[in-house]
């Protein structure tokens, strides 16, 4: 497709909503994508209409969203663009790590593809963003780690993956930042209190307070005691 065909930034937006929602298994239906995109119902309904009729997505009788074909290949190309500017601004800015997403989220809208495409060479090709989640087509290879909210007690995993609905939370992306969880760091799991729904967990030696909810959203992998 060429870059003179691509629609606005916010249909761009809304296309990369609804296929990771999908992804994710996920109902994608205007309430979801309201609360998503944080913007009013109304909004959402009108931009939806405008969307089906340019041939982005079909709006089944059941309210449902699904992706046509041309939605779909432009969803994916505006997740890449993402996720490659979001490692452009890691490695060649050197920014903070909370504030990648932020900032790649004002810039994806203007790459062409021929920058996409040099961009993918010069870092390397990645199958995943900086926060560990997938780049469209290697959506199967996270699904083999897990939340570290089910993980046992005494167990020692790696952290894989931040997932995207936390990537506009700054908040919750800078106490992660501090704490230093960011993909790649080892921890030990050293208990859970489900009646006060956080889990204590042990980071580089210090013990640091998660809530369950939290955990949910972070992926991990198992290190076996042989490792
Ligand atoms: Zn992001
Ligand atoms: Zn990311």
């Amino acid at each position: 497709m060429s870059d003179e065909a691509r629609p606005s930034p916010t249909i761009e937006d809304y296309l990369g909503v609804i296929y990771t929602l999908a992804r994710d298994g996920e109902r994608v239906i205007g309430a979801r994508l309201a609360d998503s995109l944080d913007v009013s119902a109304p909004t959402v309904t009108a931009t939806l209409k405008r969307m089906e009729r340019d041939g982005w997505i079909m709006i089944g009788v059941d309210k449902v969203i699904t992706l046509t074909e041309q939605g779909r290949t432009m969803a994916m190309s505006v997740i890449r663009r993402h996720m490659l500017t979001e490692w452009m601004l890691s490695r060649v800015l050197k920014l903070p790590f909370s504030e990648l997403h932020r900032e790649a989220h004002h810039i994806e809208h203007t790459l062409s593809s021929e920058v996409e495409e040099r961009l993918k060479t010069e870092m390397d090709d990645p199958r995943f963003c900086p926060h560990g989640n997938p780049l469209p087509g290697f959506e199967d290879e996270v699904s083999q780690w897990q939340p570290l909210s089910q993980v046992s007690v005494d167990q020692d995993v790696v952290l894989k993956r931040i997932h995207e609905n936390i990537e506009d939370q700054y908040e919750r992306l800078t106490f992660l930042e501090a704490s230093g969880l960011t993909p790649g760091t080892r921890i030990r799991v050293l208990d859970r209190m489900p009646f006060n729904e956080t889990m204590r967990i042990l980071v580089d030696g210090k013990p640091v307070t998660l809530g369950l909810n939290l955990a949910e959203l972070l992926y991990v992998q198992l290190i076996s005691l042989d490792d």
